[in-house]
């Protein structure tokens, strides 16, 4: 069986194609980069109606398939920015009727994770999800993946880029913040947010923002803003994990890339008998692959929606969703 997923939430457009045993057999992407300030929803949502066709074609290409071979497709139902949102399920919902095969709308931070399961050797992870716009721990228990702790404001890697791009820098920050962090030893202090299971990056990010105008050296800070809100993290999923007894982290996102996230929650699962999991950096991003192979998961389980059932949701929580096919 093969499936073919269709991403766009946010930033990526994306379009990827699996087999049943999850083999990924092509996963293309484009991504919108703003010159200045942030991502505008409607802007995205015009390049990725853009984008889409051709990505669509590249990835039936790649898998060297046509597209009578696809037996279902799957695209992101949300969360994420409601144009974008609505310019993917459109195209979903148009390639699903012209082949005649069966849609299924999947939840993106779930899609996170299962990709996680199905391309490492982890079985029951708790998943720390660190994106732009998203920072969630989350773990399956009683039929649904529930979430542990999350950001109370706003997403870590949007914490990132949004440091950077006040000292002038490009988007995506967080890479060039990680590079910067190389060349320093200096941890000053800032706000470090941990309430009960949950975080908070804004007073952080503030805080930084203050001290670099007062003329402290960008790479003390991006030092600085890492050690601290990586903590902030691993403080979180090693509660959560305590919680259920887990011993298997995943890492999923865009920051999941963060050589020294990965080396600091490494250590933390280390030392209480645990493993850390990172799927290739391509399946760490927003990305078709993982939406594909959530579909045909959910598709094997019987889940079956009518075009009706695929209205988009941009509030679209990870338990809301029933997970049959565990
Ligand atoms: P996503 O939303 O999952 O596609 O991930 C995009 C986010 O990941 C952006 O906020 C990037 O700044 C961030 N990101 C990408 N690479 C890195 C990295 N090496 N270190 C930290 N953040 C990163
Ligand atoms: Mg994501």
């Amino acid at each position: 069986m093969l499936a073919l997923g269709i991403e766009g939430t946010a930033h990526t457009v994306g379009v990827g194609i699996v087999d049943g045993s999850c083999r990924v057999l092509a996963n293309v992407y484009g991504m919108i980069k703003p010159e200045k300030g942030g991502i505008h929803p409607r802007e995205a949502a015009n390049h990725h109606a853009e984008a889409v066709v051709p990505l669509l074609q590249k990835a039936l290409d790649v898998a060297g398939i046509g597209p009578d071979a696809v037996d279902i497709i799957a695209f992101s139902q949300g969360p994420g920015l409601g144009p974008c949102l609505r310019t993917v399920a459109t195209a979903a919902r148009a390639l699903a009727l012209t082949l005649r095969v069966p849609i299924v709308g999947v939840n993106h931070c779930v899609a996170h994770l299962e990709i996680g399961r199905g391309t490492t050797e982890c079985e029951d992870p708790a998943l720390l999800y660190v994106s732009g716009g998203n920072t969630q721990v989350i773990a399956f228990s009683r039929g649904r993946y529930r979430v542990f702790g999350e950001t109370l404001d706003i997403g870590i890697g949007n914490m990132l880029d949004k440091f950077a791009r006040e000292a002038g820098h490009g988007f995506p920050g967080g890479p060039v913040l990680e590079r910067a962090a190389k060349e320093s030893s200096t941890l000053l202090p800032l706000p470090y947010s941990v309430k009960g299971m949950d975080v908070a990056f804004s007073g952080l990010l503030t805080a930084a923002v203050n001290r670099m105008k007062k003329g402290e050296r960008f790479e003390d800070l991006a030092f600085s803003i890492q050690e601290t809100a990586f903590a902030m993290l691993c403080e979180v999923t090693e509660r959560a994990m305590a919680h259920l007894e887990n011993d298997e982290v995943l890492l999923g996102g865009g920051v999941a890339r963060n050589r020294r996230l990965q080396e600091m929650v490494s250590r933390m699962a280390t030392d209480r008998g645990a493993r850390m999991f990172v799927p290739p950096g391509e399946l760490c991003i927003d990305n078709g692959a993982m939406i594909a192979w959530t579909g045909l998961l959910m598709h094997r389980a019987g889940v079956r929606m009518s075009i009706e059932d695929t209205v988009v949701n941009q509030r679209f929580r990870t338990d809301e969703v029933d997970v049959v096919w565990r």
